[in-house]
């Protein structure tokens, strides 16, 4: 089947939407019509070459539509289903098993390996094959093939142009906070970044009923928002050191920090605002993969600090979507106030306008 897709053609290049073959959906596939897809930093990452995906490809991984087709042995839902898009696990492994799919033992290849495990590619142009696959999915496109195990079914009233973020950015900055911090009513909790992820952490903050919610942001007119959507503080890292400004809210420090900057300096000031039996969340992806972060060792014994790495919020999105969902659908998690929707054919615009820090999470549209 013929459909429209943004193919970067080599490594810093611009997006082109074209002409694109996409194939059946195989066994345990879902062939879904995009309706909507987030655009996510994981997305310009890849484009400029800091994540291993093979040129030409077309990438895209926030996707939500409607499936079309479903291949052999799919299950989990049928052709008219809503569906939002989420990252692709093995189901096998022992981390999958455990309910743990963000940690699963093929999530690299699965995610970016830009081919099926069977080394095919659903994506072609002209007979050459294309890297597909991305994040299990490749939805900057009119169209994805996706595996039932990534696909997350939707009630029939579903918002198809806001769903799409759910499936990485937000569910990642919310399940940070929910999951795996497990931050309890009125604890401290601090985000480093006021970007979608950094506010979705927040957001569920809210809903956690945290009493101190304090977002470092250099951009004022995000400090503005994350004020609206329930932080406590909005700070700015230009007034002065980041952890004075943070102990002079609460000197005790906070119990969880969220970074979401995978800056160095920022970890620092980080580690100097954490309480007592505090714990750093990292999901920030750094722009060198190689980066590394220093711990004072001495500080850390005295604290009793934890500093955890995380994975799409250690969610299970089959779970989690829904729960956020409900959430939304009850105003105690408004994330659409994070999204810009702007159509699918200015998506280099649209990521030119993020870079410079308009709009928080936007979300390109087809039709
Ligand atoms: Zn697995
Ligand atoms: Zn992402």
């Amino acid at each position: 089947m013929q459909i429209k897709a943004a193919v970067i053609h080599e490594i810093g290049g611009d997006f082109v939407i074209e002409d694109v073959e996409i194939g059946d959906p195989q066994s345990g596939e879902v062939l879904v019509e995009i309706a909507s897809v987030g655009l996510c930093h994981t997305d310009v990452a890849a484009q400029h070459g800091h994540l291993p995906f093979p040129m030409p490809g077309v990438v895209g991984h926030e996707g939500a539509g409607v499936v079309k087709a479903i291949g052999e042995g799919v299950t989990k839902v049928a052709v008219g289903d809503k569906v939002a898009l989420s990252f692709n696990n093995c189901g096998e492994c022992a981390s999958c098993k455990k309910g743990e799919p963000g940690y699963c033992a093929s999530f690299m290849a699965l995610n970016f390996g830009g081919v099926r495990p069977d080394g095919t590619s659903a994506l072609s142009q002209g007979g050459t094959p294309l890297g597909s696959n991305f994040f299990g999915q490749s939805s900057f496109a009119t169209a994805a093939i996706a595996n039932q195990r990534n696909v997350v079914k939707l009630a029939d009233d579903a918002d198809l142009s806001i769903v799409g973020p759910l499936g990485c950015g937000v569910q990642t900055g919310a399940g940070a906070v929910m999951n795996s911090f497990d931050a309890q009513a009125g604890e401290a909790l601090l985000v480093m970044g006021g970007g979608s992820v950094g506010l979705s952490g927040a957001l569920a903050g809210v809903v956690r009923n945290l009493s101190t919610i304090i977002v470092v942001e250099p951009v004022a007119s995000r400090r503005e928002l994350a004020l609206e959507l329930g932080a406590t503080h909005a700070i700015d890292p230009a007034a002065g050191p980041v952890s004075e400004q943070v102990r002079a809210i609460i000197p005790a420090g906070v119990d969880y920090v969220l970074d979401t900057t995978a800056n160095v300096a920022v970890l620092g000031e980080a580690f100097a605002s954490l309480g007592y039996r505090g714990t750093i969340g990292l999901i920030g992806v750094p722009a060198d993969p190689e980066a590394v972060m220093f711990l004072p060792m001495m500080g850390a014994q005295v604290l009793g600090a934890k500093v955890i790495g995380i994975v799409e919020g250690d969610s299970n999105p089959d779970e989690f979507i829904p729960e956020l969902l409900a959430l939304h659908a009850a105003g105690k998690f408004p994330f659409d106030r994070l999204i810009t929707k702007r159509p699918f054919g200015e998506l280099n615009e649209a990521i030119a306008a993020q870079h410079a820090g308009e709009g928080i999470k936007i979300v390109l549209t087809h039709g």
